[in-house]
């Protein structure tokens, strides 16, 4: 600890967007010490909300390199898993062996892409895809280009925003939701159900309430069709599994973190033990951690919307600064996701809903608002088309926040 009380071997692990964001509020916040960020992946930061949207779309691939401010100060060690935490130590064990003592550590390794395991599926790069980071965005536009029918298995934000691309470039899709509208766990029956008209009226041949049951591949091993639960038959070129996410937490494993789930934090942020004990100099963001929710009465939601692994990470890293003095988080959860040229944004927890109430549902001109109610009580809203609206249900959410502090 330095004379300010500040650690001064901090170690993020997880060289993106929480990861990022922690190192520069650390440097803002007047650390001063040593500052290292350990990523897996080879690139520097980089934006994922573009790759499932205009990325696959544009004519050239577009950089959504963040921006790294000069002057960081980090010692930067990229294409360099973290294999092993030992927190009685404080060493971070790399996949070459190299160890890295600390005496701050910020957990920010975010989430892998939930894969399937259904009959028949072909291997990865023969037309059955999943994503979740630059080099699967990279794979995934250059198989569309060339394709004609493309399936996407899973209608929640990521399968959505894909079956919008495909269809934006052309593609026949066909689009597969086990549920019995699009986002339904998330957004409710009546938005699920709006999103769903979205998709159909951009002419996407949207399959609710079944599954793949099969895979068909020809003589060269590659995708030819799927059947579904119900015996229907869909030709494909090219398929993404749009699954869902899990935290990247494998490398967690014998820590004795509580991790299996993603990383359990108190409301400053900082990792627990699974008898609830605080493990020292450890803090968790973004799409590894679960953070309580003053929302959720601290239960801690898994969420993964970029917002919250913004703002985790910049309280995760004043935690690991001031400890106790450092305020509990807060902030209300929000997330956006772009389909058909329609920006659909919500705040809150819609999902912890009993019930939902819907203010203006205009097919024709494309525009939605609901709120979201417990017991009485407003948990989140959701628009479409009219992102101004939110402004007003943010405010009183953020009262219930500052009221559970
Ligand atoms: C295609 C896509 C589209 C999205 N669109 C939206 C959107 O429209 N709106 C929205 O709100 N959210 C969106 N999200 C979610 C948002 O991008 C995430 O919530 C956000 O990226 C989480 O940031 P993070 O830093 O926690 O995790 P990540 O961005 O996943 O970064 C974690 C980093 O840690 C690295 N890592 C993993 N394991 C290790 C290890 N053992 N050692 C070292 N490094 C490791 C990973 O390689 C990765 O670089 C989208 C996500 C994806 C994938």
């Amino acid at each position: 600890m330095s004379a300010a009380g500040h650690p001064r071997d901090v170690v993020i692990v997880g060289a993106s967007l929480a990861g990022l964001r922690a190192a520069t509020t650390l440097r803002a916040e007047g650390f001063t010490g040593n500052l290292t960020l350990v990523g897996a992946e080879p690139h520097a930061p980089y934006d994922r909300p573009p790759l499932s949207k205009k990325f696959l779309t544009a004519p050239a691939p577009a950089d959504t390199g963040l921006p790294v401010p000069d002057g960081l100060g980090a010692r930067w060690l990229l294409g360099r898993a973290a294999v092993r935490l030992d927190p009685y130590s404080r060493i971070v064990t790399l996949a070459d062996g190299t160890r890295l003592p600390y005496d701050g550590l910020l957990i920010a390794t975010g989430a892998t892409a939930r894969s399937g395991a259904t009959a028949g599926e072909p291997g990865r790069g023969q037309g059955v895809f999943t994503l979740r980071g630059r080099d699967d965005a990279t794979a995934l536009r250059a198989a569309l280009l060339p394709a004609r029918r493309l399936l996407v298995v899973g209608a929640g934000f990521l399968g959505g925003e894909v079956a919008a691309a495909g269809r934006a470039l052309g593609l026949h899709v066909t689009l597969v939701e086990a549920a019995a509208v699009p986002l339904e766990r998330a957004i409710g029956v009546e938005a699920g159900a709006f999103v769903g008209m979205l998709h159909r009226e951009a002419g996407i041949d949207l399959r609710t309430g079944t599954t793949v049951a099969e895979y068909r591949t020809g003589p060269d091993g590659t995708l030819g069709a799927a059947r579904l639960a119900g015996g229907r038959l869909v030709a494909a070129d090219v398929a993404v599994l749009a699954l869902g996410a899990a935290p990247a937490t494998g490398w967690l494993a014998g820590s004795g973190i509580e991790a299996a789930d993603g990383v359990r934090t108190d409301s400053r942020l900082r990792a627990l033990f699974p008898d609830g004990g605080v493990v020292p100099g450890v803090v968790a963001a973004g799409d590894a951690a679960r953070v309580p929710q003053p929302l959720a009465d601290g239960a801690a939601p898994a969420l993964g919307h970029w917002s919250g692994a913004v703002e985790q990470a910049a309280a995760a890293a004043r935690t690991l600064l001031l400890g106790d003095a450092a305020p509990p988080f807060a902030e209300v959860p929000s997330f956006w996701s772009d389909v058909h040229g329609v920006r659909l944004r919500s705040v809150g927890l819609p999902a912890l809903a009993d019930t939902a109430k819907v203010h203006e549902c205009d097919r024709a001109a494309r525009r939605l608002e609901v709120s979201y109610h417990r017991e009485g009580r407003l948990t989140g809203a959701l628009t479409i088309g009219r992102t101004s609206r939110l402004a007003p249900y943010r405010r009183t959410l953020a009262q219930y926040g500052v009221g559970c502090r």
